[in-house]
């Protein structure tokens, strides 16, 4: 049910407006943003798994078409800011925005929604925060920190969040953990990210009860006083105020505590987070008990739930027999269900290639699950990111120049129209080296640096490739003059962005 844009009136005068001076430029608060985010990318709990990257942008895209047209993201924010989402491996319970139109996501707030639409009204409450321009604000407050001094407070406080047991991946700065309460946004802040988040959410077709969902387990984590594995409440406190004030919006008659039932690709991608998060070979082990007490468990979801959780642990501890069989036994349950099906497929063509006890022909034959046999260019479009991604990790495998050329055409295409994507350059460049294109591979390696903001390690491997050039000399064909050319642009411009980002420290 969304909310009219005219009922909005009342809270817009009780905060500042923009362009009241109380708030930075959107374009000082993107290079603070991307300040944050390049030493996010650097830590090591930092991940980048296409498979729920690719769920979680199936929620995130919805919502920002929403924002956009109900006019809280303007065009100017639009383009100025990044409004990407960064994955922690991190088990807390925890969603947050950065400066500039970054958001952090850990592993454990997608291991403890029960539906895409608790998920949704989590993202849509902190794409809010931002389009609000709350951040913005609260740094304005801090004018005399520089936005060095802020960035390292961002960076500390994220770091305090962690699960203690996730060890300090960031250095902590002496006044970080101080200066955090600083950070924090108001109380009117919070409300009006819930009442403009939940007008998005549900424009955007997500289920009111996704809303009440995500606050009843809110609740129960703060009964137990569970805010150690749920740094989320500490940040966004459950006042009965906001509880009340979300329960008004609810469609009149609507049940209060009905759970959105979790479809059986919800499930399937929960345990995939579960795992991801605690990759200790206990906890792995541990899901082969489960998929064993299969035969009581209630639902159809959480029976592809915990096929799936089993079918990829016993994959991550090398047991290839056991991940085999429960992947068959996953397949058939889903096979009516064309999403919960491909993402078995996926998983499936995972195991595969983690196994290594393949022939040729035999990896060759995963190429029909992920569309790579497909190699008219207008298919590529058909194709989602996990499909290329593993595309690329057959080819590799398979070590053919044929199939490695058609992964390589479906990735340049995917990239023209991504070109943040590190993870795609990266497995081009792992292509292009091993079919001896080693231009080719240094610049798609300085690209993959790019995209994480890294110019110096880009501008190492344009240097590189610059050096190769010289010393064995242009040769005579075309295509290496092109090769010459971008690289020599490409260094150019990024030496220009490099002069920048060191003039912003
Ligand atoms: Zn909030």
């Amino acid at each position: 049910m969304p909310v009219s844009l005219q009922a909005q009136g009342s809270l817009a005068s009780t905060l500042p407006l923009l362009g009241d001076g109380s708030a930075m430029s959107a374009s000082a608060e993107r290079r603070l943003g991307d300040r944050i985010v390049r030493e996010l990318y650097r830590d090591p709990d930092f991940i980048d798994d296409p498979v729920l990257s690719d769920y979680v942008q199936g929620i995130w895209l919805p919502l920002l078409a929403a924002a956009r047209a109900r006019g809280d993201l303007t065009p100017e924010l639009d383009e100025r800011f990044a409004w990407r989402i960064v994955l922690g491996r991190d088990r807390s319970v925890n969603a947050f925005a950065l400066p500039g139109g970054y958001f952090g996501v850990h592993l454990g707030l997608l291991a403890v929604v029960s539906s895409r639409d608790e998920l949704a009204s989590v993202l849509g409450h902190e794409l809010s925060h931002v389009t609000q321009r709350h951040i913005s604000r609260l740094i304005a407050k801090n004018e005399q920190q520089t936005p060095w001094m802020i960035g390292a407070m961002i960076l500390g406080a994220l770091a305090a969040s962690k699960s203690p047991e996730a060890g300090n991946a960031l250095i902590v700065g002496g006044q970080a953990l101080s200066a955090q309460s600083q950070l924090n946004f108001s109380r009117d802040m919070e409300r009006e990210a819930d009442r403009v988040g939940f007008g998005v959410m549900t424009q955007a077709g997500f289920e009111a009860q996704g809303f009440v969902g995500m606050f009843d387990k809110l609740q129960q984590a703060a009964r137990l006083n569970d805010t150690g594995a749920y740094p989320y409440l500490r940040s966004h406190p459950l006042t009965t105020e906001r509880i009340a004030d979300m329960q008004s919006r609810l469609p009149l008659g609507a049940p209060h505590s009905v759970e959105v039932a979790p479809t059986m690709t919800h499930a399937m991608l929960t345990a995939r987070a579960r795992v991801l998060a605690n990759p200790g070979a206990d906890a792995l082990r541990g899901w082969q008990a489960q998929a064993d007490a299969l035969a009581s468990a209630p639902t159809a979801a959480q029976q592809a739930g915990a096929l799936y959780g089993a079918a990829m642990a016993a994959s991550r501890l090398r047991d290839a027999a056991q991940a085999r069989k429960q992947f068959v036994r996953l397949q058939k349950m889903v096979a009516d269900d064309a999403e919960a099906a491909r993402q078995a497929r996926w998983l499936g063509v995972e195991i595969e290639l983690a196994a290594r006890d393949r022939s040729r022909p035999q990896v060759l034959a995963l190429a029909s699950n992920v569309g790579l046999d497909l190699v008219r260019p207008e298919a590529v479009t058909a194709l989602r990111r996990p499909d290329l991604l593993l595309q690329a990790q057959i080819a590799m495998q398979a070590g053919q120049d044929g199939v490695m050329d058609s992964a390589a055409q479906n990735l340049q295409v995917w990239l023209v129209k991504q070109p943040q994507d590190t993870l795609a350059w990266q497995w081009l460049a792992s292509i292009y080296a091993a079919q001896n294109h080693r231009l080719r591979a240094l610049r798609a390696e300085a690209e993959a640096r790019i995209a994480q903001l890294d110019y110096a390690g880009a501008l190492d491997r344009l240097k590189s490739a610059q050096d190769r050039l010289r010393a064995t000399g242009v040769a005579n064909s075309s295509a290496d003059h092109i090769d010459a050319s971008i690289i020599d642009t490409r260094r150019r411009q990024i030496e220009a962005l490099f002069k920048e980002q060191a003039l912003d420290n």
